[in-house]
C-alpha cells in the first residue's frame, strides 16, 4: 500500500485517467488478495449447499458458496457484501456532514462505476457512490461523500466550491491524490 502522503507533488492531477493503474480482474478463488477499507486480505472459498455468505476475520475473507457456483455468482455475492458494508458506514457519515454543511441528502445510491468515484444530482439531492470505495481507507470514502455534498451547495468545481471544501475538509488535495493513485480508476475531476 502506498503511504498516506506519498505523491503530493501534483503530477497526479495531470495524469490521464486511462494511464492509471487498474486492478486486474478478480476470479474470486482461493488465496486471491482482496482489499477492504485499505487493507489486503486473502480470500478463502468454501462450497456448501446453503445460502451463500461472506465472513471476515483479521486476515481472511471467507466466501461460502453453493457447489458449482461460477465466477459471476461469486463476484455477485461479494458485491452484495460490499454494499452491505457500505450501507453500515455511509448513513452516519452523511448525517455528520449534513450537520456540518447544512445540506440535506434526499437519498444515496451505491453502484459499481468504472470511471468515477461518485456522481450527484444536485437539484434532487441524490448522491451516487461507487461500491469500489469499500476497498479504500474509510477516510477516502468520507472525502468522496463530503465532495458530493459540497456539490449540493455548489454544483461546479468553482472557486467557491474549493473554498467550501478547503474550510471543511482541508486535506482534500491529499485525499484526491490518493484516490487517483491507488489501483482502480480515478475520480473524474480534472481541475
Ligand atoms: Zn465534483
Amino acid at each position: 500500500m502506498p503511504t498516506r502522503f506519498r505523491n503530493l507533488a501534483g503530477y497526479v492531477r495531470s495524469k490521464k485517467l486511462d494511464n492509471q493503474a487498474r486492478e486486474t480482474p478478480r476470479q474470486f478463488v482461493e488465496r486471491e488478495s482482496h482489499y477492504l477499507w485499505g487493507r489486503r486480505y486473502l480470500l478463502t472459498v468454501k462450497y456448501r449447499d446453503a445460502k451463500p455468505f461472506v465472513l471476515l476475520d483479521h486476515k481472511r475473507i471467507t466466501l461460502t458458496m453453493r457447489p458449482g457456483s461460477d465466477v459471476e455468482k461469486r463476484a455477485e455475492v461479494m458485491h452484495e457484501w460490499h454494499k452491505s458494508l457500505l450501507h453500515d458506514v455511509v448513513p452516519p457519515l452523511i448525517a455528520k456532514w449534513e450537520r456540518k454543511l447544512k445540506v440535506k441528502v434526499t437519498s444515496y445510491f451505491l453502484q459499481r462505476m468504472k470511471t468515477k468515484w461518485e456522481s450527484c444530482n444536485h437539484s434532487a439531492g441524490h448522491i451516487r457512490l461507487n461500491t469500489e470505495l469499500v476497498k479504500k481507507p474509510k477516510d477516502l470514502l468520507e472525502y468522496v461523500i463530503v465532495h458530493e455534498m459540497v456539490h449540493l451547495i455548489e454544483p461546479t468545481h468553482s472557486d467557491r466550491f474549493i473554498a467550501i471544501l478547503e474550510k471543511h475538509y482541508p486535506s482534500w488535495r491529499e485525499a484526491r491524490a490518493e484516490l487517483n493513485e491507488l489501483p482502480l480508476a480515478a475520480e473524474a475531476w480534472k481541475k
